[in-house]
């Protein structure tokens, strides 16, 4: 028994709920008062603030007088009618703030046993739930997003009312259904396949047109959650929908921007790939050819460059309109980049009717354009490929391409067509591009260098570098055959840094041969390299060759289209030493103010020019002639190229060209000793 007893007692020591014993204090009529700790365990002493054997005895009104009425009326209920539980919300000055106390009294006899449960914490986190809960059912309620509850079947038992909002339809209506009732027939297996994923107990999410209300759709993405019960089977789902009709009409712009051409507004490459393919097949069905027309506008890169980028692309959008105006319902006409476009046209049965259609595209592009009040005559020249029974895409573009090359090569404004003889080169272009690195990789390219001389006295002041070609198979190759192909590929770059690496080797050993300075060609695509000044400067200066030496010859068409952003580079390398020529003058668009405003040493007159001397109209003569005084007004050097007879030597001396560079003085050759010729 006193075991038992004692057992008790430990236990209600260990409680963590204040536990004592009080002895009641009443008044002369009888009224509880006050109670006096008869006994308390650890809990009760930490509530009431002090040691075990401080407390017993003391009345409960002097230790928390926050406290004391609320105990007392617990205390007074139990006495009354036995044991009692109240719930006190206590103002206590001793603790941080409210507390919130259960109270049971239960009579013992002649004392009283009080339990007290500090339930502050855990009815702050309920009623903060209750809070949430109540916010969530209000964002539920007031959020354009509906929010949905349904069992494992596949109806939906609980929706949010902005389902009114998002489809039109109340609540109620839409209670009872299934959610492949509310979308469009091609998106049921979409939900059916998502109910199969969540009754795995998966989260799914899926975008679905939903059918409003007035029959319209509208796209809702769908993010569902299963529900589980306590053993963790799934017993139904809860989501929301959300409205994307926004993200699906900027998705639907997107698809047509990545089809069209913003400036023009028609199709792009993209679209002519499915399209061209598209119309194959059909071809192939009907025994048909599709005909692929490679339209590329003649002089735009020169008035794009002269006139600015806004009448650049006036030119285009006008030209675009042109294009289309002259074409059938049947055609279909895309911008395939720049100045170029293509025309497909399906249902070719003979190539002639290809070349109707070519022709007039070819008249449209030939009228004058009033652009920024000048009148700009452009053309246009067209490549046309014609399909057969196993054409690809890719082929049929590569070939009309190839027949664009021809047909600019023959002359501006024409019309050329694909043959195999073109098939054959494209694919040796292919081979000479690989066989090219290899060559730059390997030791087959040499520098040849031929002499220029000052005109009157014939003594040489210097030599062209000029690159070659030592081929295992096909001997010695000239430059006009690989540079075209080094070119478009971007080897041209290393091409030029080769030699000009050459050069400086062969000045830096101080060749007897190289009297003078040495002038090294830059092409076009080279000035278009960032950083091509520094790394001319660096290779001079890494082999110690005095900048007086080397001259860099630059041809009119490749200054042209960099005009402004040249000037300073020129400046600086003029201003470092080096000579810059000017060469090819005379094939270009180049006006007088390109020499004028450059800060140039010298031009070079194109060899054509010195071959057409004598023909009888006399023009080249009297062209050559302006450009010679041109020159000498500028106080620059004038070399005459291709001068291979004295009869030319004379002329061109007499029109006052200061120097001279042809067959007539030395051809290109390579240095004695073999190792300085790479
Ligand atoms: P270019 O710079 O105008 O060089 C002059 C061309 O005229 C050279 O042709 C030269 O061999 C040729 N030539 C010289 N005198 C006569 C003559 O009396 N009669 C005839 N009919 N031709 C003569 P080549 O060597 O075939 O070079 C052709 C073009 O290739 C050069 O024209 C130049 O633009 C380019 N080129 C040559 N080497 C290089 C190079 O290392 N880098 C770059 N970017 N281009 C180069
Ligand atoms: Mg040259
Ligand atoms: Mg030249």
């Amino acid at each position: 028994m006193e075991a038992d007893r004692n057992r008790l007692l430990r236990l209600v020591e260990a409680l963590p709920q204040p536990c004592l014993t009080v002895l009641p204090v009443v008044d002369d009529d009888g009224t509880l008062v006050d109670v006096v700790v008869e006994d308390l365990n650890a809990a009760a002493c930490r509530l009431l603030g002090g040691e075990h054997d401080a407390l017993v005895g003391r009345r409960v009104s002097e230790m928390r007088p926050g406290l004391a009425p609320e105990l007392l009326t617990t205390c007074r209920e139990a006495l009354l009618s036995g044991m009692h539980h109240e719930r006190h919300g206590v103002l206590d000055p001793d603790s941080d703030g409210d507390l919130l106390l259960d109270v049971w009294a239960v009579p013992l006899g002649d004392a009283l046993a009080l339990v007290l449960d500090d339930v502050t914490r855990e009815t702050r986190v309920v009623r903060a739930l209750e809070d949430l809960q109540h916010s969530y059912r209000l964002l539920a309620d007031h959020s354009s997003d509906v929010v949905f509850e349904g069992g494992a079947g596949p109806s939906i038992d609980w929706i949010s009312p902005s389902v009114r909002d998002l489809l039109g339809w109340a609540p109620e209506e839409v209670v009872g259904r299934s959610v492949a009732d509310l979308v469009l027939p091609e998106d049921r297996p979409l939900i059916e396949r998502a109910r199969e994923e969540l009754a795995l107990g998966l989260s799914v999410q899926y975008q679905a047109r939903f059918l409003r209300r007035d029959g319209s759709t509208v796209w809702l993405a769908a993010d569902v959650r299963p529900v589980y019960d306590d053993s963790g089977a799934v017993v139904g789902r809860s989501g929301s929908w959300r409205d994307v009709s926004a993200e699906h009409a900027a998705a639907e712009l997107l698809r047509f921007r990545d089809l069209h051409d913003p400036l023009t507004g028609l199709n792009n490459r993209t679209w002519l790939q499915d399209s061209l393919a598209e119309l194959l097949r059909e071809a192939r069905g009907a025994r048909t050819s599709v005909a692929v027309l490679f339209v590329d506008l003649d002089n735009f890169k020169v008035v794009n460059d002269s006139l600015g980028h806004a009448a650049g692309d006036f030119l285009l959008q006008e030209m675009a309109s042109r294009l289309r105006s002259a074409l059938r319902a049947q055609d279909r006409l895309a911008r395939y980049g720049g100045d170029e476009f293509v025309v497909l046209v399906p249902g070719v049965r003979d190539p002639g009717e290809a070349e109707g259609v070519a022709s007039r595209l070819l008249a449209e592009a030939a009228r004058p354009v009033v652009v920024h009040g000048h009148q700009v005559m452009l053309g246009a020249s067209i490549g046309v490929a014609v399909s057969n029974q196993r054409s690809t895409p890719q082929a049929l573009m590569r070939d009309s391409d190839a027949a664009l090359s021809r047909a600019k090569e023959s002359g501006r404004g024409r019309i050329a067509y694909f043959d195999r003889s073109m098939h054959k080169q494209a694919m040796q272009r292919l081979t000479t591009e690989d066989e090219l690195r290899s060559a730059l990789a390997g030791d087959e390219l040499v520098v040849h260098y031929q002499p220029i001389v000052e005109h009157a006295s014939r003594e040489v002041v210097g030599h062209e570098a000029l690159v070659r070609w030592s081929h295992p198979d096909r001997g010695l190759v000239p430059p006009l055959d690989f540079l075209p192909i080094a070119e478009t590929t971007g080897l041209i770059v290393e091409i030029d840094r080769f030699v000009l690496h050459s050069v400086c080797r062969a000045l830096a050993d101080r060749r007897p041969e190289l009297a003078g300075h040495v002038s090294v060609n830059v092409a076009p695509r080279h000035l278009q390299e960032t950083g091509w000044r520094r790394a001319i400067e660096e290779t001079v200066a890494a082999y110690s060759v005095p900048t007086s030496r080397i001259v860099v010859e630059v041809t009119e068409t490749g200054i042209l289209p960099l005009l402004e952003s040249l000037q300073p580079d020129f400046a600086l390398l003029r201003a470092e030493g080096f000579g810059i020529h000017v060469d090819d003058f005379g094939t270009g668009y180049s006006s007088i103010s390109l020499l004028r405003d450059l800060p140039i040493n010298g031009l070079k007159l194109d060899g054509s020019f010195t071959r057409r001397l004598g023909d009888p109209d006399g023009k080249a003569a009297v062209l050559a002639a302006g450009l010679a005084a041109l020159a000498s007004s500028l106080g620059i050097q004038s070399i005459a190229e291709g001068v291979e007879t004295e009869d030319d030597a004379a002329i061109l001396l007499a029109q006052g060209w200061t120097h001279a560079q042809g067959w007539l003085f030395g051809r290109p050759q390579p240095l004695p000793d073999a190792t300085h010729a790479r």
